[in-house]
């Protein structure tokens, strides 16, 4: 059997074309078929993306027929061996083959629930994100959970999960392998058996400012870079790890500047596995490559995975990359975790000298600039089947703490034109404040916090306390936002005959990309076949940090579960780990032409 080639897809005729791409979707070649007019494909990640676009332009009727041409998991064809020889590799590589007699009735009962909730069957790439194959316990987990979803959303889910049996089975098909994206995965993977004592118990992920498993995870990633072949590692001032990749003998003579990148390794509690960790393991793969090619670029690589970022043990977020830009507040030392250890004894207790934060400070004309990897936290690129984004800013945002005060009454006795009602007025502020926001586009407002204080069933609301979270690209698009909000806030007020109060509580300067370096990215995922997705950060990352220090820019690498974050069904996949390393290999390899 020859070995497919895009070469030889691209240049068979139509019919020997779809001939190859036979079985990629489930009794569905005409998928294959209509996706030949985008030949020539430019890369296996470029067919894929086409294929999608196919079964988008279809119609719902194409694309429930194509769910329904799905064979039900471990249902009547693979009990009666009537599946096709994809699904049959796919449903034992998950160990669907050997379920027990209980298994199967369990199964077959949620097939039948989910069949006659949303009229189609329950499709999951049980290969996984990992494409080894999902244990049965997820699988299990999984179909529970998404038997809760909106019909809609679970057809669009569906449909994902096609993709990503179709993404599987090409590069079976193509004899290709995401090994770089395989190494990536599995660094995370095993990063992630470290976790702070109280939640290894639980088999959750907690990694929090030095305590043992935070230490565990610095010793390890040092330890990896070493193994990459970083020419220096080091644990810094606030327990940074710093890998550093000297650039060639020519350049470090005329003093070579340096590309820094990276992102953090502590974790929220109950976290996900992706969140930080990804934008270190990416660059370290890349640099892998470059030692394993002998090759040295005219620029030093900076790779750090930053000690802090979340402020969960002590409330000192960004510690990590604020250090490195000379915003390590001394005062942080004295605060307390919840057992009452300071910080400073918890430096101390790792061997840290906080003497020396000043030392770790970077010099801006030593930099070329700073780019960050990192997994989205948000739906938008798992709804769009795209798997790598160009971060345009860093949303800047403002919250507050706000009260509204009217007056308790009696709830039977007061007739509705008599009322000064609290939580009547916050409602029309919130329901305001969606709309406003929407109307920008990529603007969001959020009233995450509600709560009428001591409450009754039969009061009138006298008080009502929330708060405001709001974020925009720009300052600019933000201020207006946040005028406009509160302008009607007073206005709403005023005519409902309530009183308020407002603190602001947080404010954070956006920081948009730098346009060379965005364009750098923009080339790099391009030159991959993928198509450009530009979009803000709707959350906070070391970068905006470093952007005080230098210009930085961002990529974006698409979630699994509509990209759920801060949790620990936060995933992403080893074909999009592989894109990252190969966008951000392009990206290196285009820089070093600059020069
Ligand atoms: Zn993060």
């Amino acid at each position: 059997m020859t070995t497919i080639t895009l070469q030889i897809l691209n240049s068979a005729s139509i019919a020997e074309a779809t001939q190859i791409l036979d079985g990629v979707y489930e009794h569905s070649p005409w998928i294959g078929e209509k996706a030949l007019v985008q030949r020539p494909f430019r890369s296996l990640a470029h067919l894929k993306y086409c294929l999608i676009q196919v079964l988008e332009a279809a119609g719902i009727d194409a694309q429930k027929g194509l769910i329904r041409a799905h064979p039900e998991l471990a249902g009547k064809a693979m009990l009666s061996q009537t599946l096709t020889a994809e699904s049959t590799n796919e449903q034992s590589k998950a160990g669907l083959t050997q379920c027990t007699p209980e298994e199967l009735t369990q199964i077959a009962a949620l097939n039948a629930e989910y069949q006659a909730k949303f009229g189609f069957p329950f499709i999951l790439a049980v290969r996984g994100a990992r494409g080894m194959g999902l244990s049965k316990s997820v699988i299990l987990q999984t179909f529970e959970r998404r038997l809760n979803n909106h019909p809609q959303f679970e057809l669009q889910e569906c449909l994902r999960q096609i993709h990503r049996i179709a993404e599987i089975r090409l590069n079976d098909k193509f004899g290709v392998a995401p090994t770089l994206g395989n190494d990536v995965w599995d660094w995370q993977e095993k990063l992630s058996t470290h976790t702070d004592a109280g939640y290894a118990e639980l088999g959750q992920l907690t990694v929090t400012y030095l305590t043992y498993a935070h230490r565990a995870c610095a010793q390890r990633i040092s330890h990896w870079m070493h193994d990459c072949g970083f020419d220096e590692v080091s644990i810094d001032a606030v327990g940074n790890v710093v890998g550093r990749y000297h650039a060639n003998n020519l350049s470090i003579n005329s003093i070579a500047k340096t590309l820094l990148t990276g992102s953090h390794y502590d974790t929220v509690r109950n976290g996900g596995k992706y969140d930080g960790r990804l934008g270190i393991f990416v660059p370290m793969a890349c640099v892998r490559e470059l030692k394993r090619q002998n090759k040295r670029l005219p620029f030093h690589i900076e790779v750090v995975g930053f000690a802090e970022e979340e402020g969960q043990r002590y409330k000192a977020t960004f510690l990590g990359s604020g250090a490195l830009i000379g915003q390590f507040d001394p005062t942080w030392l004295n605060q307390q975790d919840a057992d009452g250890i300071t910080m400073q004894q918890a430096m101390q207790h790792a061997g840290l000298c906080a003497d020396d934060i000043p030392k770790i400070k970077r010099q801006a004309d030593d930099y070329l600039g700073f780019v960050e990897v990192h997994i989205e936290q948000g739906p938008v690129l798992n709804e769009l089947n795209i798997p790598l984004g160009i971060v345009t800013s860093i949303n800047g945002s403002v919250r507050y703490t706000c009260e509204v005060v009217g007056t308790a009454c009696h709830a039977g006795t007061t007739p509705m034109n008599r009322r000064a009602d609290a939580a009547t007025a916050v409602a029309e502020l919130v329901l305001f404040a969606e709309q406003r926001a929407a109307q920008d586009g990529d603007s969001v407002a959020t009233v995450g916090q509600l709560l009428v204080p001591n409450g009754s069933t039969n009061v009138v609301p006298g008080r009502c306390q929330f708060t405001l979270d709001m974020r925009a690209p720009t300052n600019a698009q933000r201020d207006a936002m946040v005028n406009d909000i509160l302008t009607q806030f007073k206005a709403i007020c005023e005519r409902r005959q309530v009183r308020y109060t407002l603190e602001e509580t947080m404010r954070a300067a956006a920081a948009p990309s730098a346009p060379a370096w965005q364009q750098r990215w923009e080339r790099a995922v391009e030159s991959l076949g993928l198509p450009l997705h530009r979009m803000p950060s709707g959350a906070g990352h070391d970068a905006m940090k470093l952007h005080e220090l230098m210009p930085q820019a961002m990529l974006f690498v698409r979630g699994e579960n509509s990209g759920i974050s801060h949790n620990p069904l936060e995933s992403s996949t080893n074909d999009d780990m592989q894109l990252s390393v190969e966008a951000f290999s392009a990206l290196l390899d285009n820089l070093a032409k600059e020069f």
